[in-house]
């Protein structure tokens, strides 16, 4: 159902007035973590008025230790309900386990992480709700499983599945993953899904993260989804790859101006 073999044209995946897909560039911006409301109006309004069109914010984090923040959980996911009645923009938060699907109600975007890419119980639910999806790459997936992990998806019955290069896991540390910039062409041979890059968790690291979103609107992905946060030094998760505002702000310049010239 994901490969263009069979459906030519460009699938445009549409939510709260906002269309991914088809040759629009929507960015998705906000905190890794949603930590509180004050936290999340403050980088929605800076976020917003630099041209973000979907607000981010985790509230069910996917945490390499048990003992790190797990996020705030439903209180969470109404603080970005307040955002979304606040400033009128679509809402994406990750799901981890189906059985909360009651609390995602008022969560425009549902977003499978990379450690959650293969749950296929997880993904075969999803597949039975009528949200999008933003399914992102896995830490170590090759672009064929992050299709059939897709498949997964629409083969159950949602067809609105965006797909996410975030970066795959490699020796070197000196950034937290390696961007698969050729993953953007390919997809784009392979499917007429929509196609986000996430230079955030791909790169690890502040200063990286507009270059490597620079490349990813070069190279022709249909949005991106970044990690802002106001004060990175206090941030309950991801801070040191978070754009403050104005470091978002003087990217999403040059961004339109990439967009142009290519
Ligand atoms: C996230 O977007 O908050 C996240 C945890 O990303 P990933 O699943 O790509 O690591
Ligand atoms: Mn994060």
């Amino acid at each position: 159902k994901a490969n263009r073999k069979f459906h030519p044209d460009d699938t445009v995946v549409e939510v709260g007035g906002v269309a991914f897909g088809g040759g629009s560039f929507q960015v998705m911006a906000g905190p890794c973590s949603v930590e509180s409301e004050e936290q999340c109006m403050i980088i929605a309004e800076a976020a917003k008025k630099s041209g973000a069109t979907v607000f981010r914010g985790g509230a069910f984090k996917p945490r390499t230790s048990p003992y790190a923040f797990q996020g705030m959980g439903k209180d969470g996911l109404d603080i970005l309900a307040k955002v979304k009645r606040e400033f009128g923009i679509p809402i994406v938060s990750e799901i981890m386990d189906a059985r909360d699907l009651p609390l995602f109600e008022d969560i425009d975007i549902l977003q499978v992480g990379a450690r959650n890419m293969q749950n296929f119980t997880l993904l075969k639910e999803l597949g039975k709700t009528d949200k999008p999806i933003l399914l992102k790459r896995g830490l170590a997936a090759t672009i064929d499983e992050l299709l059939m992990a897709a498949e997964y998806i629409m083969a159950n019955g949602n067809e609105r599945v965006m797909l996410c290069e975030r970066g795959i896991r490699s020796y070197d540390k000196r950034t937290r993953n390696v961007f698969d910039v050729s993953a953007i062409p390919v997809l784009r041979e392979l499917t007429h899904l929509p196609i986000i890059a996430d230079p955030s968790h791909a790169t690890g690291y502040t200063r990286l993260v507009a270059p490597v979103a620079y490349a990813a609107a070069a190279a022709g992905a249909d949005g991106l989804e970044v990690e802002v946060h106001h004060d990175p030094a206090h941030a309950a998760s991801d801070g040191a790859q978070a754009l403050l505002p104005e470091q978002f702000d003087e990217m999403m310049k040059r961004l339109a101006l990439i967009r142009s010239a290519v």
